[in-house]
């Protein structure tokens, strides 16, 4: 075993999409900055989420919207190609293997340290590489742990038994399974059902709750759940698994309320976790297995010196990419700021606070029918005590909508702060929504007052025609 030490400005423990965002904005900031990454570089997003899930979802999106205009619902009326669907994701998840991302990493002058990173005290990571020798890192200024998230796996008896997939699994899998159970009711469930049932499985998704996408608006999760249940899934709410076991090649699960279930793969998509078990935090007083709480510059709060980040969903704030991605590049810069003894901008909305991760989160679920949302639910608006007005519209109404074909179905609600003025909240759900969030999260982020929003008018006939029949309905 040997030992080396290495001193950089940054060094970021671990390389997902905000890993790499971090490292890449403190090197523009003028910063020496590693990576520490113990897998590929690129993270969860690029070979087990984001990319994968959304290459087998596309064509199954693609062909729902397809199959409802007339004139070319015939041509696409047989089933999927499904190796050709799974030879596109596997092109999307770059075959598993991150050469293109190390030759970006090297385009911005970014250093990586292969191996599993720890922290063992102020400034201090150890890595442990795969051949065993342990570097030893030294920061000048700040470590960023960027560590990501995992599946969290609930207590059921017999888990261990069955090779469970979770989100890995579901997002990388080569065959088709004949019957696949889906635990869980959320994002990730919602999206996989969508995407496994057009594949050729037969899908039943087991939810403990009453409604799917419970986060989100209720219309949302109804709407999903009739754009599933038409397309074959079998949905069981208020469902509780209580065991599993496999058994002659089967998994057998049973049920709250007595009642049994065969499948060939279960999909336990029951959550997240941060991965902060086994990153040294006890070093610094921190619980390992803990989300690491920050401020809204992304410092870790109770660690003295100020000197440790925590960036993406490590912290818990918003598990997605492209809201990590934002943090990162606030994190860096304000990592370059402090370095540098520059002014720290942060106050609201200022250069180096993360407000947006508060108010303006967009999200979009890639199912048929798509949901897109960012800010507030009506439920959290309530919560909040703020002064709400909910303005409904039927999206089927939209010109737009039209040309998606006669039996288009979809709703829209926009929040409004009726003391401010400004928009606070917007849920669509319908085909074709998600190329709308970005309007809504303009809105959002801009707190662009509702009289200026007037003036925002949308082109005919798009969907976004519902901005201007939201503004109507709002106006009486
Ligand atoms: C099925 C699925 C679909 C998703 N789809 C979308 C989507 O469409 N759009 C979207 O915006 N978000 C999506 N997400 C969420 C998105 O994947 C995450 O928000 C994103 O990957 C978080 O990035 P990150 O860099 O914080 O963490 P990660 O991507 O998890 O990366 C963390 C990295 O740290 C490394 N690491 C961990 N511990 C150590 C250690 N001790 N030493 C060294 N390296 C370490 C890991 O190997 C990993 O490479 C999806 C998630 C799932 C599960």
């Amino acid at each position: 075993m040997t030992e080396t030490t290495r001193t950089y400005d940054v060094i970021v423990i671990g390389g997902g999409p905000v890993g790499e965002n971090v490292a890449e904005r403190a090197r523009s900031a003028g910063l020496s900055a590693v990576i520490v990454e113990r897998e590929l570089l690129g993270g969860e997003c690029s070979f087990w989420a984001c990319d994968p899930s959304k290459a087998l979802l596309r064509p199954v999106v693609a062909r729902a919207d397809a199959s409802r205009i007339p004139g070319l619902d015939p041509a696409v009326a047989g089933p999927l190609d499904v190796e050709a669907v799974l030879a596109h994701r596997d092109r999307m998840s770059s075959y598993w293997k991150d050469e293109d991302q190390v030759d970006w990493l090297n385009s911005v002058s970014v250093d990586l340290v292969r191996g599993h990173g720890r922290l063992t005290g102020p400034k201090q990571v150890v890595v442990q590489t795969p051949e065993g020798d342990d570097i030893a890192l030294t920061a000048r200024h700040a470590v960023a742990v960027s560590t990501g998230s995992r599946a969290a796996l609930p207590p059921i008896p017999g888990l261990d038994t069955v090779r469970p997939w979770t989100s890995r699994e579901a997002t990388s899998a080569d065959k088709v399974p004949g019957r696949l159970a889906v635990v869980g009711g959320g994002v990730v469930a919602v999206e996989m059902a969508t995407a496994w049932q057009a594949l050729g499985s037969q899908v039943t998704m087991l939810v403990r709750e009453h409604g799917l996408l419970e986060r989100m608006e209720p219309f949302a999760g109804a709407l999903v759940t009739d754009g599933l249940r038409e397309a074959g899934v079998d949905i069981r709410f208020d469902t509780t698994v209580t065991a599993l076991a496999r058994e002659d090649g089967e998994v057998r699960i049973t049920l709250a309320d007595g009642g049994r279930l065969a499948a060939d793969e279960v999909l336990l998509a029951t959550g997240r976790a941060p991965q902060t078990r086994d990153v040294g935090l006890e070093t610094l007083g921190l619980t390992p297995g803990d989300w690491l709480t920050v401020d809204d510059t992304f410092r870790v709060t109770g660690v003295d010196g100020g000197w440790l980040y925590a960036v993406g969903d490590v912290n818990g704030r918003a598990l997605m990419t492209h809201q990590g991605k934002y943090q990162a590049r606030i994190a860096g810069a304000v990592i370059g700021a402090r370095a540098k003894g520059e002014p720290v901008d942060d106050a609201p909305w200022g250069t180096h606070a993360a407000t947006a991760d508060h108010a303006a989160v967009p999200q979009v679920v890639f199912t048929t029918p798509e949901v897109a949302s960012v800010g507030l639910t009506s439920r959290e608006a309530e919560r909040s005590g703020r002064r709400i007005e909910v303005v409904d519209y039927d999206l089927a109404q939209v010109a737009g909508a039209h040309q998606y074909g006669a039996d288009y179905r979809g709703r829209a609600r926009m929040l409004v702060d009726t003391e401010r003025n400004i928009v606070v909240g917007v849920t669509f759900a319908g085909p074709g929504v998600g190329e709308l969030v970005h309007s809504a999260t303009i809105a959002v982020a801009g707190e662009v007052p509702l009289d200026r929003l007037w003036h925002a008018v949308p082109a005919f006939p798009t969907l976004g025609e519902v901005w201007l029949r939201l503004l109507e309905t709002h106006r009486g």
